[in-house]
């Protein structure tokens, strides 16, 4: 297959005949969502049994921070971040940001700002200022964040520049290779998902070979994106597995040093955290 038709006619099936995960090889989903999903023990299960034994679990208003913290509570070697996403920069931060402080949680997110004609989305003004309170937090705790930039990447930039020792993840983005240069150049990842497996998908598949592969993270955002043929809210961080394999045919590399290189990367900015699966028991 041509590299044009690789990126735009690979589909899942493709994926699932194609490259398969060497045993006792450990993955690390950098930003989901198992807060939201009610049987969050038995997918981790699933996922340790899948070689998805690292995970980010991010909160993203009061009541989910809540959530992915007493999850962690069942399961201390989980990874979680806390913090306010830019759909609910209404709600109170100065909770969130005791929470932070009290928690140490491994990152700060979801954090980030979005244009869109999202209704009901806070208005540019609190969003950035919540932004930025969280991200002066950052600084001063020094911890990673996991942002959310959707139609929003151009002011991210320009915010995340006043705070040049905060690094982090731009999750589920999809922009150009050009504009994030600058912050690639800082140590800050690209987290790339379920969308590098949908066939048509040109625009990410296209930023997902071209990023440098030390630039690159691996997430489901689960159960907020789709993997494949597979609907967003079946998603699970075991399906990181499908992401993995995609995005290791489209750059024609293997799945061992795409799983390898992420892995580091995903471990040199969030830490080491592995779910232990005699906790899940
Ligand atoms: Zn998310």
């Amino acid at each position: 297959m041509s590299p044009l038709m690789v990126l735009t006619s690979l589909s899942i099936t493709d994926i699932e005949a194609g490259n398969s995960l060497p045993r006792g090889t450990v993955m690390f989903d950098s930003h989901c969502h198992l807060g939201d999903v009610s049987e969050s023990k038995e997918a981790l299960r699933r996922a340790a049994r899948a070689g998805v034994r690292s995970v980010l679990c991010c909160g993203y208003d009061g009541a989910s921070n809540e959530r992915v913290l007493a999850l962690r509570k069942e399961l201390p070697n989980l990874a979680v971040a806390i913090g306010l996403h830019p759909w609910f920069a209404q709600q109170a931060i100065d909770p969130v940001v005791a929470a932070i402080r009290r928690e140490q949680p491994s990152a700060i997110g979801e954090i980030g700002l979005e244009r869109s004609e999202r209704y009901g989305l806070p208005a540019p003004a609190t969003q950035r200022h919540v932004f930025e309170i969280q991200l002066q937090l950052a600084a001063e705790l020094k911890l990673p964040v996991t942002v959310h930039s959707f139609g929003a990447i151009s002011l991210v930039l320009e915010v995340v520049a006043a705070f040049p020792n905060v690094r982090g993840a731009l999750h589920a983005y999809a922009g150009s290779l050009e504009q994030v240069k600058v912050l690639l150049n800082r140590g800050w990842k690209v987290g790339l998902g379920g969308s590098v497996t949908r066939a048509g998908a040109r625009r990410i598949r296209r930023l997902a070979c071209a990023l440098p592969l030390d630039a690159i993270l691996l997430e489901t955002d689960c159960p907020s994106m789709a993997v494949g043929t597979r609907p967003a809210a079946e998603v699970r961080p075991e399906h990181l597995v499908e992401v993995a394999d995609c995005l290791a045919i489209l750059r024609g590399i293997s799945v061992d040093s795409l799983v390898e290189q992420t892995n580091a990367s995903a471990r040199e900015l969030f830490g080491a955290n592995v779910v232990d699966s005699t906790h899940l028991g």
